[in-house]
């Protein structure tokens, strides 16, 4: 199943994408559930209340897709250091900040990202230049999870996964290291682009599914999901082993090479690209860099 969160000429509402993907069959949901996206499905889900639709299908084109959470519950938990290509650029062009250098991390390396930097596809990636001159972009696949658990194992972990979508993990690079953590770096309004639907874990193949990511139709990253080197199902043992994990929470895997900082020079983002990822089967996540205005 693809889902859709998007806004009509009227309201916010969340919805199945049909075969071809043309059009969008909405749920049946009071406007202020709605809005909540998926999340509204998955609290559905855990209440056993199934959704009924809406019989009157809308054409994708004419509705403007928004993030399938546009906002989450709690802050996106983000993997750093999770593809090894991607540890040595970093290393290699100065911009390691764990003190690892190009040695891959004996345990996930997990920060976070507030929910108000999520966006929507099409919305602006944000450049305050008075805040950063290395703005960079980080393409990659985000897990979300439809059930509720505490110390979850490795081989139960698949069960906790609803299914997926794309995040791109937009860093300015100066901040991360002038704060050695990496919040601020990280949470910058809008640094947060997230879609353009989701879908349900039956659809994708962790063990095979290409990651890539243009900036203006330049290729940068081309990776996949088998050179993880912390798998979904570890990564969700290790995050739920002392925290519980609840519907809708959003991990991002981390992301493969390719980044800005890792080219010699390095080639960061400026007001005007347009940055492309692509995962199939979740489709194509675009935003365009626009210079922060007052
Ligand atoms: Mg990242």
């Amino acid at each position: 199943m693809r889902i859709a969160t998007y806004r009509t000429l009227q309201r916010i509402e969340i919805g199945v994408l049909s075969q071809d993907g043309s059009s969008i069959t909405p749920f049946d949901l009071p406007p202020a559930r709605a809005e909540k996206g998926l999340l509204a499905v998955l609290e559905a889900d855990q209440a056993l209340l199934p959704l009924r639709s809406v019989d009157h299908p809308h054409r994708i084109g004419s509705v403007e897709l928004l993030a399938p959470i546009p906002r989450p519950r709690r802050n996106i938990i983000c993997i750093g250091k999770n593809y090894h290509e991607h540890v040595k650029e970093i290393a290699a062009q100065g911009f390691d900040t764990t003190g690892g250098g190009a040695t891959p991390p004996d345990a996930p390396i997990v920060f976070s990202k507030f929910p108000d930097c999520v966006v929507g596809p099409g919305a602006s990636i944000l450049h305050d230049k008075r805040i950063t001159q290395q703005l960079d972009y980080e393409a990659e696949l985000a897990v979300i999870i439809g059930r509720k658990g505490r110390a979850i194992s490795v081989g139960d972990a698949m069960d906790h996964v609803w299914g997926y979508t794309i995040i791109n993990d937009v860093t300015a690079r100066d901040v991360q290291k002038a704060h050695k953590q990496w919040l601020l770096g990280k949470s910058q309004d809008s640094f947060c682009p997230m879609g353009p639907i989701a879908v349900t874990r039956d659809l994708l193949n962790l063990a095979d599914t290409p990651i890539r990511l243009w900036v203006n139709d330049e290729l940068r990253q081309d990776g996949n999901t088998h050179l993880m080197m912390f798998s979904v199902p570890e990564l969700i043992a290790t995050i739920s082993a002392g925290i519980t994990l609840y519907p809708g929470d959003v991990i991002a895997t981390g992301t493969p090479a390719g980044v800005g900082a890792g080219f010699d020079p390095p080639r960061f983002l400026k007001a005007g690209d347009k940055v492309r990822i692509e995962i199939p089967p979740i489709g194509v996540l675009e935003n365009t860099v626009e210079n922060w205005r007052r």
